[in-house]
């Protein structure tokens, strides 16, 4: 549990921790990965064990991993790829607050769940 709190805080404080390449177990409180293509803009995601190498429709390993942006405010959830900061889509206020999306979240986004055979 402690680990646990430890690689969280981690991840909320810092987000920089450069865990790019760590075990997709170090995932907390998400069910999936969700990425975005840069080549053709495909929203998709994996299960958490499964990590995409190129995008399942173009093939491009221009692939972008996706994470959420809470907002305090509003308790809206903006996914977007990684970046320091977005602004809320609803309140359009700046937030930083990590969260890893859901598959739920991910699919109300727009992303499609792939197989491991599609991205690998
Ligand atoms: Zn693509
Ligand atoms: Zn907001």
């Amino acid at each position: 549990m402690r680990a646990l709190f430890v690689v969280l805080i981690c991840f909320v404080t810092a987000f920089g921790c450069k865990k790019e390449d760590a075990p997709q177990g170090e995932l907390l409180n998400s069910n999936a990965n969700g990425f975005v293509c840069r080549q053709c803009n495909t929203k998709f995601f994996t299960s958490r064990s499964v990590y995409a190498n190129h995008c399942p429709s173009c093939k491009s390993a221009e692939v972008a991993q996706v994470i959420g942006f809470f907002c305090d405010k509003d308790q809206h959830v903006t996914l977007t790829p990684k970046a320091k900061s977005v602004l809320c889509e609803k309140c359009n206020q700046l937030i930083g607050q990590v969260r890893l999306p859901s598959a739920a979240q991910l699919t109300a986004w727009g992303a499609v769940k792939k197989s491991e055979d599609d991205v690998k």
